[in-house]
C-alpha cells in the first residue's frame, strides 16, 4: 500500500483518508509515506467506509483514499466513486479480506487505481508474512515495480521464524483449538518469539522496503491454484451459518446493493460481545473479536499516536464493541458448524 501511495506522489503534508474500523497496518502504511491518515466513519448499518462521511472529511490536502472491503463485504463503490471523481481524488482498494467478492458483477480490486492483498495469518490465503499490490495504471505500475526492484527480502532468521510459525499453525490450529492457539501466539508475540501482525505505533518501521520472501511467494503461487476451492468452501459454510443465524437474535452487518461478498470470516453483531466471547471460549467454539477497536489493536489511549481522535468516528467505535466473526476456512468441519450454531441458538 505504501508503495502505491508513494508512486501516486503522496508524501509529507498530504492526507490519506481511510475508514476507522481497520487494523493498525493501514495507518502504519500511510504514515510510512509521511502523510497523515484521516479517519472516515463506517456506514450506518455496515462495516465499510461511509460515502457521506468521506465527502465531509475530504480536504484540499487529500491525495488518496483507501477503500477497504471489510470481511469481504464490498464497499459502496458507486457512491464512493462519484464522491471522488468529482474531486479528482484516486482510491486504492484494500482487498486483504477477499480475492473474489464482486460488486455489480465486477470483482473487487478492479475499481480503484490499484489494490493490495495480504497473505498473513487470518487472511483467506495464508502464505506466512507478505502481500501483493496490483496497479492498473501502466505509468503508476512502472513506478511501483521500480520500487520493488530496490527492495530486498527478509533475513534468513526472520524467514525461518515465519516458516516455523507457519508449520506450527498448520499443525495446531483448528476451530476447536482456536482459543488455545490464540493464547499461545499472544504469549509468544509478547515475548518477541513470534512475528506478530502489529508493531508499536511510535516505533520507526522498516518493513516498507522489504519484499515478500521467495519461498513464501512460491507457497503463495501454489495455494492460489486452489483459490476456487477456498471460495466455494467459504460460500458453502457461510450459507450454513446464514440460514441458522437468521433464526437467532443476532444481526448481521449490511451488504450494499449490488455487492456479493466472498467472506474472509462471517461477521455478526452482538450487543453483549464480551459475554458471547466468554461463552464461546468455554464451549471451545471459534469466535474472533476483531476489530476490537477502530484501529485494531490499539486501545483508546493509543489512538492519538495514529491521529484518531476519540469520538470522531462514533459508529466505528460502536461497531468495534459489537462485532464478532465466525471462521470459514478449509479447516472448518461440519461438526464445527454444528457446535457453533448450537452455541448461538442457546444464547
Ligand atoms: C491484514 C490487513 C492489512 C495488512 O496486511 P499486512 O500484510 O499485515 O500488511 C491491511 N488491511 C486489512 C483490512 C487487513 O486485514
Amino acid at each position: 500500500m505504501a508503495a502505491i501511495l508513494r508512486a501516486l506522489g503522496v508524501g509529507p503534508g498530504d492526507e490519506v483518508a481511510t475508514q476507522a474500523f481497520t487494523c493498525l497496518a493501514v495507518p502504519e502504511g500511510i504514515r510510512a509515506t509521511g502523510a497523515t491518515p484521516v479517519y472516515v466513519d463506517t456506514e450506518e448499518q455496515g462495516v465499510n467506509l461511509c460515502p457521506r462521511d468521506l465527502s465531509a472529511k475530504l480536504s484540499q490536502k487529500t491525495k488518496a483514499v483507501i477503500v477497504q472491503h471489510t470481511f469481504g463485504i464490498p464497499a459502496q463503490l458507486s457512491e464512493i466513486r462519484s464522491v471522488l471523481n468529482e474531486r479528482g481524488v484516486p482510491f486504492v482498494e484494500d482487498c486483504c479480506h477477499t480475492l473474489a467478492s464482486t460488486y455489480v458483477n465486477q470483482v473487487v480490486g478492479t475499481f480503484g487505481i490499484g489494490a493490495f492483498y495480504s497473505f498473513e495469518w487470518g487472511k483467506p490465503i495464508v502464505a506466512g508474512i507478505g502481500g501483493s499490490a496490483v496497479v492498473h495504471d501502466p505509468a503508476l505500475r512502472a513506478k511501483v515495480e521500480e520500487h520493488w526492484e530496490s527492495c530486498h527480502g527478509p533475513s534468513w532468521k526472520s524467514l525461518l521464524k515465519v516458516n516455523l510459525q507457519y508449520w506450527a499453525f498448520e499443525r495446531m490450529y483448528r476451530p476447536s483449538t482456536y482459543w488455545k492457539v490464540r493464547a499461545t501466539f499472544q504469549k509468544l508475540s509478547k515475548a518477541g518469539a513470534a512475528e506478530g501482525n502489529y508493531h508499536d505505533p511510535d516505533e520507526e518501521s522498516h518493513e516498507f522496503s522489504q519484499r515478500m520472501a521467495g519461498p513464501l511467494v512460491e507457497r503463495l503461487r501454489q495455494k492460489l491454484t486452489s483459490l476456487n476451492h477456498v471460495v466455494e468452501n467459504s460460500r458453502r459454510i457461510a450459507g450454513l451459518y446464514d440460514e441458522a443465524i437468521d433464526r437467532t437474535r443476532f444481526r448481521r452487518p449490511a451488504v450494499p446493493e449490488g455487492g456479493l461478498p466472498v467472506y474472509a470470516r462471517f461477521p455478526l453483531l452482538a450487543a453483549d460481545k464480551e459475554r458471547l466471547l466468554a461463552r464461546a471460549e468455554e464451549a471451545r467454539v471459534e469466535v474472533a473479536d476483531w476489530y476490537r477497536t477502530p484501529v485494531h489493536p490499539l486501545e483508546r489511549r493509543e489512538w492519538g499516536a495514529v491521529g484518531l481522535e476519540p469520538g470522531s468516528c462514533p459508529r466505528a467505535e460502536k461497531l468495534s464493541d459489537e462485532i464478532v466473526s465466525l471462521p470459514l476456512s478449509l479447516k472448518v468441519t461440519d461438526e464445527d458448524v454444528r457446535k457453533t450454531l448450537a452455541l448461538f441458538e442457546s444464547l
